[in-house]
């Protein structure tokens, strides 16, 4: 019998991603999904799904021990720009959620867990480029404080109680099946539904903020090659940094051009600007790359192709 997984937050732009690929290779039986709400027909409709609150912990051991789950991918949270109007709610929901998951492997009722760390735990005094795996870590954010204190807990929970926690610090994530849900980095998947719909952008960031990204795909087969991954390889237990492509949003509106001539952006930067100025503008992966052979496929010129060809049915 294959292991049964479950995934908190599946209807989420990761989530979702995550769980399509999960019930291919592990099959539609295997794979729980879950989340607050429906708000993902495909997912909801597609397999097995239950309504889950990732902060109710007893409905959470509950779900787990009525499908015999063994692995949680832990991908409910709040993000950058939605945890900075929202700063408790933020800290309760991407915390506690973490501590019932961590709980119920350190008592032995699961086995294996993912949750995802982010590029928001470093901050202004982080060196900017090619941020090392070790470095000054002073977020600035809400979403930040939570993500580094949730790394900490990770590998104290490693160390103490040998609880299988990996983690991976995503940089902003690019897709075109859901949207993103509240992050600094949702520019670079608005602008291409954008330049199809209306052959103009208005971006909240500056034209030469370089931030740190990756295609969907590409952080789905980093998730899944690092949970695979023999634990003995593993030297990171806190969250081990990730990277693909750098670009600013000048870049990707010169590589749309190449597509879409016509298209133009404009610049009006916003409260997001400044987490934006806190994060890293690139990041050094060696660690991952011999721990666990990662290394990414898409750049931005892919990515570009990639998007336009898959959004370009909805605009016609
Ligand atoms: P998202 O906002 O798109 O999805 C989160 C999902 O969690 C939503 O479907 C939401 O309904 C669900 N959710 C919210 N509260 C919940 C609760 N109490 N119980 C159960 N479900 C709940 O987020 P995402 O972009 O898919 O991110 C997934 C994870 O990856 C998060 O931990 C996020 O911090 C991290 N991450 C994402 C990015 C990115 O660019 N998307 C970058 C870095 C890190």
């Amino acid at each position: 019998m294959k292991p049964k997984i479950l995934i908190i937050g599946a209807c989420g732009q990761i989530g979702s991603e995550l769980t399509f690929k999960l019930r291919q290779m592990y099959g539609d039986e295997n794979i729980i999904a879950s989340d607050i709400s429906y708000n993902n027909a495909e997912v909801v409709n597609s397999g097995i799904f239950e309504i889950l609150d990732a902060q109710d912990f007893k409905a959470l051991a509950l779900c787990i021990e009525k499908h015999k789950v063994k692995t949680v991918y832990l991908m409910a949270a709040m993000l950058s720009a939605t945890s900075e109007k929202f700063p408790l709610k933020a800290w309760d929901l991407n915390t506690q959620s973490l501590f019932h998951v961590l709980n119920l492997a350190k008592s032995g009722v699961i086995k294996h867990i993912f949750w995802p760390s982010s590029i928001a735990v470093f901050g202004p005094t982080t060196p900017k480029e090619n941020t090392p795996q070790h470095t000054v870590m002073e977020p600035s954010t809400v979403y930040g404080i939570t993500k580094q204190v949730g790394e900490r807990w990770c590998e104290y929970y490693f160390n103490r109680y040998k609880v299988d926690v990996r983690s991976l610090r995503y940089p902003g994530i690019i897709s075109w099946k859901t949207l993103p849900g509240g992050g600094t980095t949702d520019y670079a998947v608005d602008i291409y539904h954008k330049a199809l719909s209306d052959g103009h952008y208005e971006c909240f960031l500056t034209a030469n903020t370089k931030l740190p990204m990756m295609y969907m795909e590409d952080a789905i087969s980093a998730t899944i090659n690092l949970m695979e991954s023999d634990s003995k390889t593993l030297h990171i237990r806190s969250s081990y940094n990730l990277a693909a492509i750098s670009f600013t949003p000048q870049d990707v509106a010169k590589e749309i051009q190449k597509h879409l001539p016509e298209f133009n952006i404009s610049y009006i930067p916003d409260f997001r600007q400044g987490i934006a100025d806190s994060w890293p503008k690139s990041i050094d992966d060696s660690q991952a790359r011999s721990d666990w052979n990662w290394s990414h496929q898409y750049n931005l010129e892919a990515i570009t192709k990639d998007m336009l060809t898959q959004l370009a049915p909805r605009y016609k």
